[in-house]
């Protein structure tokens, strides 16, 4: 039978992120055991965040290497948008993958299938590479975060394969590759990059 959470007892709950430890009392069951993270904890949670990503915004990065070759191919397509570093174009490809194509299974399968493996593996195999550091916002470092654990990967390699496959998109003269771009992502980056 499910438990209905009738009585309670305030307890400490234990959140680990960025390797570090969120402490706060919560209600939890006395008969099940529940932790009830309700809106208080919430709140707490929240505020607790904000200050993380005021003193150690360090936490919010991810240290990459790419590849030179595909550093110069991101900044060729930023000649259309003035202003605009391949750090925050960088940051755009993330979160448009995560939300855009990673939520999407017709859309992620129809990418893995169109990728261009020669220029994809180019990048990958490329010795020569710089490193870069991409800052994100506490939303989307969480967003990042719980991904890499689903798949058991360091959030910085995450990036690193999902800038290498949205910049093989960019690069590849493949008419299906093209058209995917123009129809699923374009219009997605033109507005963050408008944003940023
Ligand atoms: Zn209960």
């Amino acid at each position: 039978m499910e438990c209905s959470h009738k009585s309670f007892s305030n307890k400490k709950a234990t959140k680990e992120i960025f390797d570090l430890k969120f402490e706060t009392k919560t209600s939890v069951c006395n008969d099940c055991g529940a932790y009830l993270r309700d809106d208080e904890y919430e709140k707490k949670y929240l505020s607790w965040l904000e200050q993380v990503y005021k003193d150690r915004r360090d936490k919010f990065q991810t240290q990459c290497h790419f590849s030179k070759k595909l550093i110069k191919c991101a900044e060729n397509y930023l000649e259309d948008y003035p202003g605009i570093s391949s750090t925050v174009f960088m940051r755009a490809l993330v979160t448009i993958y995560l939300n855009i194509i990673d939520m999407d299974e017709v859309k992620s399968e129809q990418l893995e299938s169109l990728l261009d493996a020669e220029i994809y593996e180019s990048f990958q195999n490329d010795k020569d590479r710089k490193k870069i550091n991409i800052q994100f916002k506490p939303n989307m470092m969480i967003d990042l975060i719980a991904v890499s654990e689903v798949i058991d990967m360091r959030p910085a390699a995450l990036v690193e394969e999902i800038v290498l496959k949205l910049m093989t998109v960019i690069t590849s003269q493949d008419q299906k590759l093209r058209s995917f771009w123009e129809s699923e992502i374009k219009s997605y980056l033109d507005m963050f990059l408008k944003a940023a």
